[in-house]
This record gives C-alpha cells, structure tokens and sequence, in this order.
C-alpha cells in the first residue's frame, strides 16, 4: 500500500487539465499549421458558432483578449468621450481600463458585501444626462443580479455590457421564467480565454456575444480596422482579431467544459461543509448558479490565513486587493479612501483558494486543515 503525503497544491494546474486532451490539442495545432489559415478563417468561425449556441445569444465575435472584447464593443456602441460608464471599483483593471480607453468616463457603484457584484440598489443615484452604459461584472464565476440592472437599463435608455470574463457558462433566473447564460441578458457580452478562465487558450484570446446582430455585425468591423470590404474604412477600429490557433485549441476544451464546471461546483461543496464557520464562505444567490472561477473565502483573518496557506505551499491569491477607486492611475476621478466602503472591506478580507476541477479530496483537506490550523 502507498500512501502520497500531500506537500503543496496549486492554485492552478494547467498541466492536469491538459494531459488528458494533449493529443487532440495538437492534432488541432497542426491542422491550422498545415493549412496556413492563420488569420480568420473556418477555426474561429467554428468556435463562435459554438460558443455562441453555448450561451444562447445570435452573434458572437471572436477577439484577440477578454480586455480587446470591452474595448471593441465600448467602440461599437459609441461609448467615447463625455460619456459616463456605471460600473463596481471591485473588479479586474481591464474593466475600467477599457472605459478610460476609449474616452469615456467611469462612475463606480458599491457592491453587495455579500456577492461581490455590483449592488442595482445603488445604481440609479448614479446616473445623469450622460450615462450611456452600465458593466456589470459577474465575478468570481457567479452573474450580477440582472433583473434590476435590466430595468434600470431599459427605463433610462442605457447600453449594458456584461463583463463575463470569469463567467463563461454561468446562469441567472430571471423573473420571467427563463434562465439566462452569462452574455445573454445585456446588449453585448464579453468573454475572456486567458489561461486561468474556466474555458482559457494557450495565450490571449476573447469572445464577444450579442443578442442583436446590427451590434455584432458593427463589433465585427470594429475587430477589424472598421473595414466591411479590405482597405475600405468606415470606422476607425483595432486589429482586435483572434488567433486560429486559439480558436483550434478552444474548440478541442469547449467540450470539457460543462463537466469541469461541475467539478468545481463538487469541490465547492465540499470546503463549504468543511469551512463553514471556519470563514465566510462564498454567497450564491437562488436566482444564480456559478462556475467558481474562483472560490473566494472572507475573513478577519485573511493576512494569517494566507501566510499559512503560503507556508505550506497552497497556491492563493487577492482578487483584488485594491479597489479600482483607489488606483494611482484614476486618481484624477477625484475617489477616495471610504467612497465604497463594501468594496474598500472586502479588498482586506477576500482570499482565493484552489477550486480547479482536476483538485482531489485529499488535497482540499491539505487546504481545510492548513486553513483551521489559523
Ligand atoms: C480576465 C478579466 C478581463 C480581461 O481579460 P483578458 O483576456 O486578460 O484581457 C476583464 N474583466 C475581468 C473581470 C477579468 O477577470
């Protein structure tokens, strides 16, 4: 009998999730090798198809990163200067990087402690004559909570462009019966393929879907300098493309990902047995089911829990810990220390910890046991 002393897990572990699908990953390398398809072309046709039947929308567009997806559609949409983008200080850079990118100023809203998105109870207070927009994030894997933002959008006439980089696959109840893929509920949404996303490429790679197609076919030009027909421009766009070989290698995982989706969510149940009480453990609405792209725990104690988890060789991480309020770069936005106290709270007392659908039970009790031992 042998027995495998557990001495570190990852917080990650591409090399798990790639073993498995190695041979198909190159057969699918070398297939666009070999056809020289190297920009555009049937691979990522392929792979907006299929994403897009995944969540449920009418277009999707494939581009060159989840940060070039908000950039592109903000372009698409017009959103530029003098215009005002709602969105939460709790987020990743990208999604204010991008509003600040093409011109247009962002207005944060607090979050809910409780879900880390962006609280629709507070969102109305911040709009004026020169809102255009609102970007919810659906963080951590889990969907804002649509409805009301929906409404709110619908009764003042605002774009909504769901940030769903962390939430490839992720699903909202509405009130109206139905349930709605990440991407599905708002004008555009936006989907990121960096290597630790649920569904993540051997690079940069994003995709953007939409529920209505003048929008996706206006996205579609932005993706490509604004040109319908080559070297004819009737807008200024990016090179905003994404890789065949991106595209190939995603169409070889897209039919794993249900299944690792469902594994997280096991694993997710098991630290919540086992950690409830210990720490907060995370909050997920009835109207939500999420893909925890990562499983964020809360507590007072976060700097000893971490040190502990560093000390025995567990992978963890602080997303985020500084709210983008606060960021040297937007000082000029004129936020400071106590405007958004949920998210100023949370950024000192989240800690992620590892959740991948490859993790074991023994590990995770490495992780639970190292975590009590604070
Ligand atoms: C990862 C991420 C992005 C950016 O995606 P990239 O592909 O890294 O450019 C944007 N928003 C959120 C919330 C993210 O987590």
């Amino acid at each position: 009998m042998t027995t495998t002393t557990i001495t570190n897990v990852p917080l990650l572990d591409l090399q798990a999730q790639y073993e498995p699908i190695k041979d198909d990953v190159l057969a699918a390398v070398t297939e666009v090798l070999d056809s020289k398809r190297f920009i555009g072309g049937p691979k990522v046709e392929e792979l907006e198809a299929e994403i897009n039947a995944y969540s449920g929308t009418k277009t999707a567009i494939g581009v060159s990163s989840g940060t070039d997806a908000l950039v592109v559609a903000l372009m698409a949409l017009e959103v530029g200067p003098g215009d005002e983008v709602i969105t939460t200080p709790f987020t990743f850079f990208a999604t204010v990087g991008s509003i600040v990118r093409v011109g247009a100023t962002p207005v944060f809203v607090d979050i809910d402690p409780t879900t880390y998105n962006i609280d629709p109870n507070q969102i109305e207070a911040k709009i004026t004559s020169k809102t255009k927009a609102i970007i919810p994030v659906h963080l951590f894997g889990q969907m804002a909570d649509m409805d009301p933002i929906v409404a709110i959008a619908k009764k003042h006439n605002l774009y909504i462009i769901e940030d769903a980089a962390q939430s490839i696959g992720s699903t909202y109840k509405s009130d109206d019966g139905n349930h709605y893929k990440a991407g599905a509920l708002g004008d555009v949404g936006t989907f990121s393929f960096f290597p630790s996303k649920n569904l993540g490429c051997a690079g940069d790679g994003g995709m953007v879907v939409s529920n209505n197609v003048e929008i996706g076919e206006k996205i579609r030009l932005f993706r490509n300098h604004g040109a319908a027909q080559k070297y004819y421009h009737d807008f200024v766009g990016g090179n905003f493309r994404l890789d065949p070989l991106q595209a190939a290698i995603l169409s070889v995982k897209l039919p794993y990902l249900e299944g690792q989706h469902h594994a997280r969510r096991a694993n997710a149940a098991y630290y919540n047995e086992k950690l409830s009480g210990v720490v907060e453990i995370p909050k997920i609405l009835d109207k939500c089911d999420t893909i925890y792209n990562q499983y964020t725990i809360r507590s007072e104690n976060r700097d000893a829990i971490a040190e502990a988890l560093n000390k025995a060789n567990v992978g963890n991480a602080i997303y985020y810990p500084v709210p983008l309020h606060l960021q040297n770069c937007f000082a000029e936005l004129g936020y400071k220390v106590g405007d958004m106290p949920h998210s100023e709270l949370a950024a000192k007392q989240v800690l992620s910890i590892p959740i991948y659908s490859e993790l074991n039970h023994a590990q995770q009790d490495y992780v639970i046991d190292t975590i009590k031992s604070v």
